[in-house]
């Protein structure tokens, strides 16, 4: 049994109803639950599996948010750009990106 991260009192136990509302979508997935908060946590997969799903049926929200951590490299702060992002772009190496800066937002556009 593993314990749940949020409220670090209860155990996580294995349930397969998770139901993630994407748009109006419901999407039912297996994963953990946490038998004190009843915190949910979706297996990465299933997820991921959803999120495919979602885009098939042209669900998936956008403007997507995600959250990464900055990592530290050669005295600066490197910004990994997310795989799925990266093909849905099409970016690469070659590519050459603006960044602006807008209040406390950074907008990073592929330039073609
Ligand atoms: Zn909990």
């Amino acid at each position: 049994m593993r314990k749940c991260l949020v409220c670090e009192k209860g155990n996580l136990e294995k349930v397969e109803d998770i139901v993630l509302d994407i748009e109006g979508y419901v999407f039912v997935v297996k994963g953990e639950r946490c038998n004190k908060c009843k915190e949910e946590f979706p297996y990465e997969e299933e997820t991921q599996k959803t999120i495919t799903t979602a885009r098939k049926l042209g669900v998936w929200p956008e403007p997507m948010k995600l959250y990464r951590h900055l990592s530290k490299s050669g005295g600066g702060l490197v910004f990994r750009i997310p795989t799925d992002l990266e093909k849905q772009l099409k970016l690469d190496d070659k590519t050459e990106i603006g960044i602006t800066k807008v209040g406390n937002k950074i907008i990073i556009e592929p330039e073609k």
